[in-house]
């Protein structure tokens, strides 16, 4: 252990001096007051919302709130109309929910798999499906509308198994149908258990389950090409709701004003849990993603206040997120601007507490090598860096990842450092490091900005666009 250096009074004087001064310098060039930063916080965060469960009426009331926010600001509503036929700061999105009266199951050849006995179903976006069998070697593409058949090698990463059977759907397979592993089997009863649903009309059938050990052992003896069904009887669609913030700030340039910068994040979180262990049940979600709905706010703020921006901005504030990502589906897919219009998203996500892994005062930006981007805002003065775990798959993890399959570039901003309170009761506002979280939002102000006067259209590095 070093010794420890004794301080003179004098000496002490001078550093708490110059502390003093240095704070009162970054105070009077912050464009961020850290009393609104608080203050919006706690009532998004506050016990009062009951933790903004995805589609309920604390969510709605987080929607309003935000709306009221983007008013007060001098944003325009962008919303549908409210009772008096004027526009409001808010989108009513409706969730059509599907799901099977009883067990799906899937037929290969004569033989016929139950959903929770011979196999249980990971995913279904569809209440059918069908294609021809095709037993998967390594190397091969699947071909399209295959049901395509995996066995995974026992020692095989159960993460990255699950990406190569999402990437197998994604390059056209209609069906994945996977021999279990034994860390499946030890969740079997958990997974059969599950009611199977789904929402929308999806394009294409991604249908994907998990064969138990004998019912692998039978498809694994069927000729190629043999005919495979899923399906079931589906119960009656049962509708939801779910709200998005939502304002708009015209640009000033006649010419870039049409060109939209999307700034977003997502209001609701996992609401009220009555069987959570411990006295606390409400999951108050003050890093995810309160915190990042009030960088949206605050940068409608200060965007709006002073010289306008020459390219227009939305400021949205998505609904249930946390329960797949639906306020943000429904905005891409009801862009209220040409998409080829739309120049880049900026999702804000968990910035409450800085990330250990990178330097103080830094934000990781996801995906960060996969467009010009990131870089780009880092050379403006961002203090944004590659995200350091890339592991945790955070970029495909946000609202950005629903524009960005759509071809958006489109990222999140985070100092997410793995913290244990992520999605528990305990992501509390008493967590929030409001200097930290004050002084990030304040370092995006000058680069938004300069990406908002400049006619930068970001792209996507060759070959890195999901
Ligand atoms: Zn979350």
């Amino acid at each position: 252990m070093i010794i420890q250096l004794r301080r003179s009074p004098l000496i002490a004087a001078v550093i708490v001096a110059a502390n003093l001064f240095a704070i009162g310098q970054s105070a009077k060039k912050s464009a961020i007051d850290e009393r609104n930063v608080r203050a919006e916080m706690q009532f998004l965060a506050g016990d009062a919302l009951q933790g903004r469960g995805s589609g309920t009426q604390f969510e709605r009331i987080a929607a309003e709130y935000i709306g009221s926010q983007f008013m007060q600001s001098g944003l325009e509503p962008a919303g549908e109309n409210g009772s008096d036929g004027r526009p409001t700061f808010v989108q009513t999105v409706t969730i059509n929910r599907n799901s099977f009266a009883g067990n799906p199951s899937v037929k290969v050849g004569g033989s016929s798999f139950e959903h929770g006995k011979e196999m249980v179903v990971m995913r279904a976006n569809s209440g059918a499906a069908t294609g021809p069998l095709q037993k998967f070697a390594q190397g091969e593409k699947p071909k399209d509308g295959a049901a395509v058949f995996v066995r995974p090698k026992q020692e095989d990463d159960p993460r990255a198994v699950m990406q190569s059977l999402q990437s197998l759907l994604s390059s056209g397979a209609s069906i994945v149908m996977v021999e279990e592993t034994p860390q499946w089997r030890a969740n079997w009863a958990n997974l059969a258990g599950r009611r199977i649903g789904f929402t929308g009309g999806a394009a294409k059938p991604a249908i994907m389950v998990i064969l138990s050990l004998e019912t692998a052992a039978v498809v694994e003896k069927m000729e190629n090409g043999t005919k495979v069904e899923f399906g079931g009887t589906l119960a009656p669609v049962q509708t939801s709701l779910t709200w998005n913030a939502i304002g708009k700030l015209p640009g000033s340039d006649k010419r870039l004003a049409s060109e939209v910068v999307v700034l977003s994040s997502h209001l609701d979180h996992l609401g009220v849990r009555e069987n959570n262990p411990g006295a606390d049940k409400i999951f108050n979600g003050a890093d995810d993603d309160a915190s990042g709905s009030v960088a949206v706010m605050e940068l409608a703020r200060v965007l709006a206040s002073g010289k306008r921006p020459m390219r227009t901005v939305y400021f949205v504030c998505f609904g249930s997120e946390e329960a797949g990502g639906y306020g943000s589906n429904y905005f891409a897919d009801n862009l209220p601007f040409p998409k080829e219009k739309f120049v880049a998203n900026l999702q804000f996500e968990m910035i409450g507490r800085p990330d250990a892994k990178v330097k103080p005062g830094e934000l990781w930006l996801t995906g960060y090598e996969r467009s010009n981007l990131g870089p780009e805002l880092a050379k403006r003065g961002a203090r944004l860096v590659q995200d350091p775990h890339p592991e945790e798959n955070f970029f495909q993890r946000s609202d950005n990842y629903t524009l960005a399959r759509r071809g958006i570039v489109a990222h999140t901003v985070s100092s997410f450092g793995l913290h244990t309170d992520y999605h528990r009761a305990s992501d509390e506002l008493k967590t929030i490091d409001f200097v930290h979280m004050t002084r990030s939002i304040d370092s995006m102000v000058k680069p938004v900005k300069w990406l908002l006067n400049s006619n930068f259209r970001p792209a996507w590095v060759p070959g890195k666009q999901p």
